[in-house]
């Protein structure tokens, strides 16, 4: 089977509205055919829009960072899946673990978010992984299967098969220590065949699963070899438009 890459860009909280359309223009006419990979941008709330606007033809997608599971309300501060599709934008990370972490977001949160997203029709980009602690402790397999259960709780095997699934294991984000391709691998394996008891063979072959912590240029291509991974999210490396541009050279 077949899997379509998926390379995500993960901004964070970084840039200003020059910069962002200065990348924008950087990168004009020089990401890789649509045929062979997906190629997104997930980017602080503020810019999405502009991004839709100044992407032109390009073959870029772009993602919310975070988004609400209601699409209107008294909820100061939100934003809504449904406002996500109509300004055009494909994609939004849910579960991230620095959302999970720094505001508390629960399993149940995060399945509510990736329910109301496909609903709405924007492709979810649902994150797992664990700590140092668990990873140390051997423990990696039964907690990122847990984070996935708890994450896709009452979604129909249809849209399951549509999304994205992103390990990204916590010690390796932003500390410069990927995962060796191999473990990587071996987890991103955990999480289809968590999927494949869930919701049987053929969605688990179609879901597309992320490795995400410290990817770089260089240590892209190994990992996208390995038989469980269809593409990478990643954060300090995407923000220079030439390193983005790097990560891409192998489509
Ligand atoms: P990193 O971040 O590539 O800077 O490790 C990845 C992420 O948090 O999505």
């Amino acid at each position: 089977m077949s899997r379509k890459p998926i390379i995500a860009g993960n901004w964070k909280l970084n840039k200003n509205l020059k910069e962002v359309k200065e990348f924008i223009a950087k990168i004009d006419g020089k990401l890789p055919a649509e045929d062979k990979v997906d190629v997104a941008i997930a980017a602080p709330a503020l810019y999405l829009v502009s991004m839709v606007q100044e992407r032109g033809n390009n073959p870029l997608k772009v993602a919310a960072e975070n988004v609400y599971f209601e699409n209107s309300g008294a909820f100061t501060g939100e934003i809504a899946p449904a406002m996500l599709a109509a300004e055009g934008i494909e994609y939004s990370i849910i579960g991230h673990s620095e959302r999970r972490e720094y505001f508390h977001e629960t399993d149940e949160d995060i399945n509510k978010k990736a329910k109301a997203l496909i609903e709405a029709g924007v492709t979810p980009i649902l994150c797992c992984g664990e700590t140092l602690e668990t990873f140390e402790a051997g423990k990696t397999a039964e907690w990122v299967s847990a984070q996935i259960e708890a994450g896709l709780a009452g979604i129909d095997g249809k849209d399951v098969a549509n999304m994205v699934i992103a390990y990204e294991p916590i010690w390796a984000i932003g500390t410069g220590k990927t995962a060796t391709a191999e473990i990587a691998d071996e987890t991103c394996g955990v999480v289809r065949s968590t999927v494949e008891k869930l919701y049987g063979k053929e969605v688990a072959d179609a879901v597309r699963i992320q490795y995400g912590g410290s990817v770089k240029p260089e240590t892209v291509a190994e990992l996208m070899s390995k038989e469980n991974i269809d593409g990478a999210l990643v954060g300090g490396a995407s923000l220079e438009a030439d390193s983005f541009l790097g990560l891409l050279e192998i489509y």
